[in-house]
């Protein structure tokens, strides 16, 4: 239980890698919040936590609504006491050559990875003051945080972006006891990459067994694909660190892919 007594605030968490990351947390102790724009599947998989005897609530928020936002933050201190983790993980793909993307898609990109990640933190990042507990504060990067590739431009640039928060987070909160790290997954075979695998074979006009194995899992060490279980094993780590001594700092979990 390595998580006792602790609330969590995880977005995108109703699917996915969130939805594995709010899982592990609730097993370790932690009261969860589930924030997810998809109501309905946010409300299932808290009751999913609440029916194995966990503790969690079910929350609808775009994390690109201010106002939302804000109010799923203030709803998870009212029900679950206050919030000591954030989880910033929602987040979509959408893969174009760099020509062919619209100027909406490139707004919509990054509202949902940094819009997100800055309203998430603010709202978090003031009770975790206000508390005097600190907390610690966990952004979804991806190994695109450190390298492109093609057809990625606005994920590649918003996944860089989410280093310099994190490292900006980690320096104004030391002195609140609030830390802010980065995991950087390889893939992991989620609705969001399934999603990817048609759309790319299309792209680049190869098989979509070749998008698999010669395009995601070229440069990993075996051939595999990161699980969830493996990126929410390094949430838990980043989450119940006790110390300062854990702060600013990116970890990749993508089976060597990237050994950056
Ligand atoms: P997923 O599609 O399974 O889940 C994403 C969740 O985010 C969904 O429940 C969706 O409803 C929610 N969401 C989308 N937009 C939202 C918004 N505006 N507000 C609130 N919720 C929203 O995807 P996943 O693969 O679990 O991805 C989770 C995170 O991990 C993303 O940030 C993604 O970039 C990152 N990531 C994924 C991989 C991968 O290979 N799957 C690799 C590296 C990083």
């Amino acid at each position: 239980m390595r998580l006792k007594d602790k609330v969590a605030f995880v977005t995108g968490a109703a699917s996915g890698i969130g939805r594995e990351i709010a899982d592990t947390y609730a097993r370790e102790g932690a009261a969860v919040a589930i924030a997810d724009m998809n109501q309905d599947a946010a409300m299932a998989a808290a009751a999913d936590i609440v029916a194995k005897g966990g503790k969690a609530i079910g929350l609808a928020c775009d994390v690109t609504d201010e106002a939302q936002v804000e109010a799923a933050v203030e709803a998870t201190v009212k029900q679950l006491g206050g919030v000591d983790i954030l989880v910033s993980n929602a987040g979509i793909q959408i893969v174009h050559p760099i020509e062919d993307f619209t100027y909406a898609e490139w707004k919509k990109m990054l509202a949902i990875h940094l819009d997100g990640a800055f309203l998430t933190t603010r709202a978090c990042y003031r009770h975790m003051i206000a508390s005097g507990k600190g907390g610690s504060i966990i952004y979804m990067g991806s190994v695109h945080s450190k390298q492109a590739s093609v057809l990625k431009a606005p994920y590649v640039t918003a996944k860089h972006g989410l280093l310099g928060l994190a490292k900006t987070i980690a320096k104004e909160g030391a002195q609140h006891k609030i830390r802010a790290n980065v995991i950087c997954p390889g893939f992991v075979l989620t609705p969001l990459v399934k999603k990817q695998i048609p759309e790319q074979a299309a792209t680049l006009g190869i098989s979509q067994d070749d998008v698999v194995k010669k395009v995601m899992l070229k440069d990993t060490v075996d051939g595999e694909f990161t699980t969830v279980a493996d990126v929410a094993e390094v949430a838990l780590l980043f989450a119940a660190f006790p110390t300062n001594a854990l702060t600013g700092q990116s970890l990749i979990v993508s089976h060597g892919w990237s050994m950056e």
